[in-house]
Formats: structure tokens, sequence, C-alpha cells
């Protein structure tokens, strides 16, 4: 049973009904949170109680937004292994490494436990159609969770968008419209279409849940370590929904007592290329500038201003973390080293963390005999396209030289 009992904005506090369908607040504009009533929580389960549920991130349930277990999606999201990484520790000099990998989740990245929430309460609220502007990874999360739903689902990409995602979108039942423009093009299609197609889009933060989903991540990393939080997490920060839904667990943790008041540092990583948080978190300022000519490889970072900044920049402030930016080429060098050291093929996004994590440990931002969380949110084999096969290649019955292999 879900305790939730209504949405409330993240920056003025009006509330909200959560049996009607919301988007952002109506009076600002600005992101809304999902509240529960944590007391209840606290009576009805404690974390002994959660040994033995289902190895998704559904085990959670009375902290999820989903009022009736029958309209959940599910496709097998969440329970991501929380691995030490010792291999990849001893090359960086940080022996209490860790990775947390959603690379193994449908669809290959973290944007599945957004999406798998917000169908699901789509589902809930009688909504029938789906829409979403993206670049990439999150519209394969949604159209897979539509197609599961029986929902239709529309996306608009940029026409130079990768193929994968166009692919796998269209692989299950989608319409896929190209767009010659950017993100922010497809975001004022979806707008304008939104009347005469009656859909509901799933922007990043423009609706409540996809943050619920993501949480769940917090979630995890606390049980996993047996409610003892590391000292640091660095996560890979686009639109920044992982790194506010963690926070924002973190509080509901601590007021159910499941963990203290102590918190790890929240490191937010962007690429230079495309670094508005990083700037802002250096210039003291509380909200982010829109970030002309957004451009690296690491597509799920190339967001040059996020409706949740303020909410990013005060997880990465109140836990005394820190914001940086790691340029595409440490990016794609870091890819190869956790794959040749742990055999893990991260996205981009995920081994941004590790050259974050390079830069900070130079810095003595971060100590040696810390306990570090690095999240990998994808896999690297959605990202074919950024690498070249070199290979020596044979003729049937040539002479080889092993040797020289
Ligand atoms: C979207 C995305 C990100 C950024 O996620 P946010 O939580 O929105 O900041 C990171 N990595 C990958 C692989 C992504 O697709
Ligand atoms: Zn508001």
């Amino acid at each position: 049973m879900s305790f939730l009992t209504h949405l409330e904005c993240s920056k003025c506090g009006a509330r909200h009904d959560h049996n009607e369908v919301q988007t952002v607040c109506r009076e600002c504009g600005k992101p809304l949170f999902a509240r529960y009533d944590l007391e209840a929580v606290g009576e009805a389960v404690s974390p002994g109680d959660l040994v033995g549920r289902e190895a998704s991130m559904w085990r959670y349930w009375e902290l999820l937004p989903i009022m009736d277990t029958g309209n959940k999606v599910f496709l097998g999201e969440g329970w991501t292994p929380l691995t030490p990484a010792p291999r990849l520790g001893e090359a960086v000099g940080l022996p209490d490494l860790w990775i947390k990998d959603e690379g193994v989740i449908p669809t290959g990245t973290f944007k599945a436990r957004g999406l798998a929430m917000a169908v699901s309460k789509a589902k809930e609220l009688g909504i029938k159609r789906l829409a979403l502007p993206s670049a990439g990874n999150a519209a394969g999360a949604m159209t897979a969770y539509g197609a599961r739903a029986g929902m239709e689902s529309y996306v608009f990409m940029p026409v130079d968008a990768p193929d994968v995602n166009k692919i796998e979108c269209q692989a299950v039942g989608a319409k896929v419209v190209l767009v010659r423009g950017l993100i922010t093009d497809c975001g004022r299609m979806v707008a304008k279409g939104k009347d005469e197609m009656d859909w509901f889009p799933l922007s990043t933060l423009k609706e409540p849940y996809r943050v619920e989903g993501k949480k769940t991540m917090g979630l995890e990393v606390a049980e996993q370590m047996g409610w003892e939080l590391p000292d640091v997490i660095v996560y890979p920060t686009g639109g920044g929904t992982g790194i506010i839904g963690m926070w924002k667990v973190f509080d509901e943790l601590e007021e159910l007592g499941w963990i203290g008041s102590e918190r790890p540092r929240m490191v937010s990583v962007q690429s230079s290329g495309c670094a508005p948080i990083p700037k802002a978190f250096k210039e003291g300022k509380e909200e982010s500038e829109f970030w002309e000519g957004a451009e690296t490889l690491a597509a799920g970072l190339r967001v040059p201003h996020a409706l949740g900044d303020f909410l990013i920049l005060r997880a990465v402030r109140e836990s005394g973390g820190a914001a940086v930016a790691v340029s595409d080429e440490e990016i794609m060098d870091a890819v190869g080293l956790m794959a040749r050291e742990e055999g893990l093929f991260a996205c981009p996004e995920g081994a941004a963390t590790l050259a974050g994590l390079k830069t900070l440990l130079d810095d003595g931002k971060i100590d040696r005999n810390e306990r570090v969380v690095l999240f990998n949110t994808g896999s690297g084999l959605k990202y074919t396209n950024l690498f070249e096969v070199e290979a020596p290649v044979f003729d049937v019955g040539e002479k080889i030289d092993y040797k020289s292999l």
C-alpha cells in the first residue's frame, strides 16, 4: 500500500491534489514533489520487513506513489548491483570504491526507473497517450513502458539523435517524429500538439513521478550498504532527476529513522561542453544560466538548462559536495579504464563520474580512505556509435603469427 498524501511545490510549497493529473506548480511553475505520511509508513514497515521482498525498485512500495498495485507497469527495473571495484580503486588510488551499475536495467539505462513510475502513475490516472521530446534514452524507456501498459507513445527527436534511440522506440511501436532542430524545438512541438492530440508529456520534472522512480537509487544504496550511506556519491547530471530524487529520499529515510542525519557528499559531474551546474556552483549562484552551444558526446548530460537546477545545487551545497566538469576526452579515457579494470562497459555519462572522481582526488576534495559510490547510469552497448573496431583481419587459411597478436 502507498502512503502518498499529496503533492507539494519544491519551491513555494503550494499543495496539489495527487488524484488529479498534475504537471508543474500552478503558482510558480516549479517541479512538484510527492509527499507521504511517513509516520504511518514508520508504523507499517521497518527495514527488516524489506528482506525477501521482490528484487526490483518496487520493493519500496510504501514510499512510492502508485495507489493500486494493479497499475504497476513492470519490466524488471531496479535492484541493480552495487559492487566493490577493487581493481579500479587501486588504479585511481581509492581502495573503498564502489559502482552502482544501472546498465543492466531494461532499455539499458536508469531512465527506466523514472519512466516506469511515471507511466504507471499515468495509467492509474487514466491517461491513454504519452508524448516526449527527447534526444535519447528517456524516449527508449518511455516507449517501452508505454507499450507494456498498452498506451500510445509519440516521441519528438532531433534528426541527429543516435540511431539506437530511434530504433528502440520504433521497435516497440511508438510514433517517432524527427525534427531538424534542437531538443528545445522538439519540446515546443510537443506542447503545441497537446490540445489536438490530448497527449500527456512526460518531460523531466514537468510531471511529479519520474523523480519518485529515480529516488529508488538512493533507497537501494542505503539498503545495500546496510543503512550506512557512503561518504561520497558521484552522479552524472543532466536534468538532475537522479540526484534530486536521492537527496529527497534521504530526508524521507531520516524522518523514518532508518538512517541518521549524516549525508554523503553529493558530487554532480557534467561535461565541460555543457556545464551549467558546475558554473553556477563555482559562482555561488542558486540557479544556473542557459548554456549556449551545448556539446558533448555524453548525450544524457547535454542539458543546457535544467528546470530543477536550484534543487541540484541545493543538494550539492547542503551535502558539502561539489560540481565538476570533465572533458569528453577524459570521459572516453574513463570508459576504457572502467572496462579494462572491472569488465564493466559503461556509458560515457557513467564514466564521467570516474573522470570527476580523479579530478576531486587530485584536488584533495576526496580523501583516499573514504568510501565512494560511482553511478554508472547506463550500458555502453547503447553507444557503439562512439567506437571504432580495431582488430586485425585474416583470410581463412592465412598463416598467423599468433605471438604478435
Ligand atoms: C539522462 C541521463 C543522465 C542524466 O540523468 P538525470 O538524472 O536527468 O540528471 C545520465 N546518464 C544517462 C545514461 C542518461 O540517459
Ligand atoms: Zn510553486
